[in-house]
């Protein structure tokens, strides 16, 4: 059972699945080679003890989930047919893979099949209506299908009918084991996370869609410090009045398209000045890594806050700020971390990043890492064994550290409350 916003959620070890259909949601979406092999297959590890659960007590498991965005075409670069084989090396065991995830093929197929068969359906988004949520194609997913499983935890906060449309149609429905740690652990740390508690923020946008003032805005008041890095950090330091150079400049195009500098800025002041009325530090940089140019093979200085060169950019944190944050991470007893502290995809600005990975691993406090940058500078290190939690979902993990209520979860526990359970 979960408890989630004070209600009992069940998951999968709640219910009985002897001899019923059970369909998982799994997110799948991993990297496949040209020649179709699986090049990384962390993502199907992740979901085994949930699939394992289904097989062990006597279910007949079809798996479902989308890979890349083929936009409602059947494009054959994205077809699952590659991860359906890969799950059956895993299990030693034969995987039923069926071309279709809809429709008369597959709905004989779960007819006939047997307990502990595995069914593994074609990519979920080869058809549109998946992305549109539309109610026929969610009804059609759940035809001759008892038990609805939700362990796709990447993918909860995207509002797409395998996950938000599908509870209402499927008499049982629950979480699976991945998505269950994934809560629970992501919930406790920012309800009542032990303390001190520290949020490590990096990357580059502050305002807008996928922004992460968001975060702070929920974190404040309920986590002890926030250490911020990244190109974020200097937003921040800007909306102090620091001068930063040439660091706020987007180069890449990669800073949120619906923000600009003075929504950044305004959105890093309003939380400097909400920060001041709790007892919630927001720690900054005090010296940075600056490049002349943006680029990997440019000059490189390191510098304090207040001899900032002009024209340069800050593209990692110095080494005095390093020192600083292994204070708080070292002291703390609860640490989430989310964001670069530099551009860590060029050789001279990624020391910030790694000497963080390696002080957080050095740490006695509970770690919980998550999004796609954090996740390969800690793998690059070979430091993922000293981290305690490593969340599967970079997207969801931030709704849920904004304390917003993903789609996947509202469709759950909507769907139980509609029944009265
Ligand atoms: P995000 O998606 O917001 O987590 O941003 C990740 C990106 O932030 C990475 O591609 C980093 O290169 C970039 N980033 C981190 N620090 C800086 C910086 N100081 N200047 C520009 N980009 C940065």
């Amino acid at each position: 059972m979960l408890i989630w916003e004070g209600r009992k959620i069940p998951t999968i070890d709640d219910l009985d699945l002897e001899a019923k259909t059970v369909f998982i949601r799994c997110e799948f979406n991993v990297p496949v080679s040209s020649e179709g092999i699986v090049e990384d297959d962390t993502r199907i590890l992740a979901a085994l003890p949930t699939i394992q659960y289904a097989l062990q007590h006597g279910a007949k498991v079809v798996i479902g989930s989308h890979r890349g965005r083929p936009w409602g075409e059947r494009k054959a670069e994205f077809s699952m047919l590659p991860v359906s084989q890969q799950l059956g090396n895993i299990l030693h065991k034969e995987v039923y893979f069926v071309n279709d995830c809809i429709g008369n093929e597959r709905n004989r197929l779960l007819k006939e099949m047997g307990k502990n068969d595995i069914v593994f359906l074609e990519n979920i988004r080869y058809y549109i209506e998946e992305n549109k949520n539309e109610a026929d194609f969610a009804r059609a997913l759940s035809e001759e299908v008892n038990v609805y499983i939700d362990d796709a935890f990447g993918n909860l906060h995207r509002p797409h009918a395998s996950m938000a449309g599908m509870p209402y149609y499927v008499e049982e429905v629950g979480f699976g084991l991945l998505v269950k740690k994934e809560l629970e652990v992501l919930g406790k740390a920012i309800s009542n996370p032990n303390r001190p508690a520290v949020l490590i923020l990096g990357g580059a946008k502050v305002s807008g869609k996928d922004g992460k003032v968001g975060i702070i805005e929920n974190l404040i008041g309920k986590v002890d410090s926030i250490l911020l890095g990244g190109k974020i950090a200097y937003h921040f330091l800007d909306a102090q009045g620091i001068n930063v150079g040439e660091t706020l400049v987007d180069r890449r195009g990669i800073d949120s398209p619906d923000s600009s500098l003075e929504a950044d800025r305004l959105a890093a002041k309003h939380m400097l000045e909400a920060a001041q009325r709790t007892e919630t530090t927001i720690v900054l940089p005090i010296d940075s890594r600056v490049g002349d140019d943006f680029s990997t093979g440019c000059s490189v200085q390191i510098v304090d806050n207040h001899s900032f060169p002009p024209g340069w950019i800050a593209m990692d944190i110095g080494p005095e700020t390093v020192e600083q944050f292994s204070h708080y991470i070292t002291a703390a007893s609860t640490v989430i971390w989310n964001g670069p502290m530099g551009v860590f995809e060029f050789d001279p600005f990624r020391q910030g990043t790694y000497e963080v990975a390696r002080i957080l691993t050095n740490s006695s406090g509970f770690s919980i890492i998550g999004g796609g940058d954090t996740v390969t500078a800690v793998n690059d290190l070979g430091l993922s064994s000293g981290i305690d939690h490593i969340s599967t979902g970079g997207g969801a993990m931030l709704g849920i550290l904004m304390g917003q209520r993903l789609p996947g979860v509202s469709a759950v526990i909507d769907a139980l409350e509609q029944r009265g359970t």
